[in-house]
């Protein structure tokens, strides 16, 4: 058994356990740990049966029997019994219905049914309203939801990571590639689809229900189905035949109105000849959102970086040190690293003051010695105060190599307000780069109120870059932002804001992000050398 395979397996049980109202301490306990096994360098499997796997962080004794059990019969006893008294099925189609777990298993319990199938039978005899809780409304609601002809989607839509785990393991389980909102890297993922070629499509079909993800089916036709996860997340796949597999391929992937326009489409085996028939360039998913056929512009990859210049430490809310952060950049390929630890005005986690920027310095430097010629830079995250003055004085800024402003407190401001903020801040002549511009959560804190516009032309005129943020709920400036901020001439930094070295792998996010944006290397601050980054001059300097 591999570190994702045990951890999936805690994380079903965490899944479960939440489901049967557990402790939500020990649900999280186990989140955390299958979080922990995933990031662990060494075989977790082997540090189990060496009796060392407590080792790591967060794995106590209750979790180690567990994961003992596990390595040593492939399975946990408790786990699936649980399966059987909960039910995940029956959730899974619940939560994709609109209810909640709770209910789901109450309504379950009420008509006596046991699985996804017999609550359809069940809806269809008309027996929904004998449950207790159910009026005529919600019957309707869940008949018409249960016999759906409109696409599936999630109430809400996954995160970017997320949602590629989730076709991705699938695609990977069916020998198929994903396709749908992920493929073109939006934000937030809705459409969540994987695409199969096969000149029989039963045998695809039926390993797809069989998925250890996929805990009921909602909908089945000849070359299709759409399974649920115990989120109620809706997932379809699709099964072409080998000669078709580049048409179905590239309508899977969206977006539907960029689709629409190169109708009608051809029958390809794959996406290069589907393109070639068209005689229209292939045009990158990132791209495919608007009608769109000529020649796309040569876009950033992720082997054009070679640097994050956004992470943090154990100096602030970051979970290793500057060394460990350096040498796991190192290791990545790049040439450097820029350690942007929070200031005091963050509030809710450690922030640096004036004495430990100097203290940091000590440690910048001995890692430098021991890393060289990689560079590890001496930077800040410094908090943009109510005021739009900055949390460090400028003598301590004038020190750093790379400062980056951001907005964390005070983020209902009025637009008016919150623009001259961020317009103050970035007038000050050490700031480099203004971090998660917007300030969203993606489905939990709506953008702040900013006059994103006059932003990028302050930018320009101070020479300072605006941030592409890689943390999966940030994506911050989204693609559709990235792109106003390079026609306006301001350049852009994708950053991972790193706080683990497992965070440093979100590169793969922001550089999507700005591809979604239309960027190229060339306008990426990280694509150049370091020299080229210490000696960015401001504008006015
Ligand atoms: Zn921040
Ligand atoms: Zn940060």
């Amino acid at each position: 058994m591999d570190n994702p395979q045990i951890a999936d397996r805690l994380e079903a049980f965490a899944s479960l356990l939440e489901l049967a109202d557990a402790n939500p301490y020990t649900t999280r306990a186990y989140r955390r740990a299958a979080e922990t096994i995933r990031g662990a360098a060494a075989p977790v499997a082997e540090l189990v049966r060496s009796g060392r796997v407590r080792e790591l962080r967060g794995i106590g004794p209750g979790i180690e029997a567990r994961l003992r059990e596990l390595v040593e019969t492939g399975e946990i006893a408790e786990l699936a019994e649980l399966e059987r008294e909960v039910a995940p099925d029956l959730v899974g189609l619940g939560r994709y219905l609109g209810l909640g777990a709770k209910r789901s298993v109450e309504l379950a319990r009420a008509l006596g049914v046991r699985t996804a199938d017999e609550l359809r039978e069940a809806a269809a005899a008309g027996r929904l309203r004998t449950a207790p809780g159910i009026g005529p409304k919600t019957e309707a609601r869940l008949v018409e939801a249960l016999s759906r002809e409109t696409e599936p989607r999630p109430r809400r839509g996954l995160l970017l990571n997320r949602a590629w785990e989730l076709v991705g393991g699938v695609a990977a389980a069916l020998d198929g590639e994903a396709a749908g909102d992920v493929r073109r890297w939006r934000d937030s993922c809705e459409l969540l689809a994987v695409v199969c070629a096969a000149t029989e499509p039963r045998s695809v079909l039926a390993r797809f229900a069989a998925l250890p993800q996929i805990v009921a089916v909602v909908e089945e036709g000849e070359r299709r189905a759409v399974g649920v996860t115990v989120e109620g997340v809706p997932i379809e796949v699709v099964v072409a035949a080998p000669e078709r597999f580049g048409t179905a391929q590239f309508r899977a992937t969206g977006a539907p109105a960029y689709v629409a326009a190169l109708e009608p489409l051809p029958d390809a085996p794959d996406e290069q000849a589907l393109f070639r028939q068209l005689g229209v360039p292939w045009c990158p998913p990132e791209l495919r959102e608007e009608p769109f056929r000529d020649d796309p512009p040569a876009l950033l990859g992720e082997d054009d970086i070679r640097g994050d210049l956004h992470c943090h430490t154990t100096w602030s809310d970051g979970r290793v040190s500057v060394e460990e952060m350096g040498r796991a950049a190192r290791e990545r390929g790049y040439d450097y690293l820029a350690i942007c630890d929070h200031t005091p005005a963050v509030g809710a986690v450690p922030g640096l003051t004036p004495t430990d920027v100097r203290r940091q310095a000590e440690e910048i430097e001995a890692a430098n010695e021991s890393l060289a010629p990689f560079r590890v830079l001496r930077g800040i995250e410094c908090d943009i105060l109510a005021d739009g003055r900055l949390d460090l004085p400028d003598d301590v800024l004038a020190e750093l190599e790379w400062v980056q402003a951001s907005v964390h407190g005070g983020q209902r401001m009025p637009r008016p307000e919150m623009t001259k903020r961020v317009e103050e801040a970035l007038r000050n002549p050490y700031v480099r780069c203004l971090s998660h511009p917007t300030g969203r959560y993606i489905n939990r804190r709506p953008e702040n109120s900013l006059d994103l516009e006059r932003v990028f032309e302050i930018a320009l005129e101070e020479g300072v870059a605006v941030e592409v943020n890689g943390l999966p709920d940030r994506l911050d400036l989204r693609g559709e932002h990235v792109r106003d901020a390079l026609r306006a001439g301001v350049e852009i930094v994708c950053s991972t804001d790193a706080h683990s070295i497992r965070g440093l792998a979100n590169m793969t996010l922001s550089v999507a992000t700005a591809r979604r944006g239309w960027a190229t290397a060339a306008q990426v601050v990280n694509t150049r050398p370091l020299q080229s980054i210490l000696t960015r001059r401001r504008a006015r300097g």
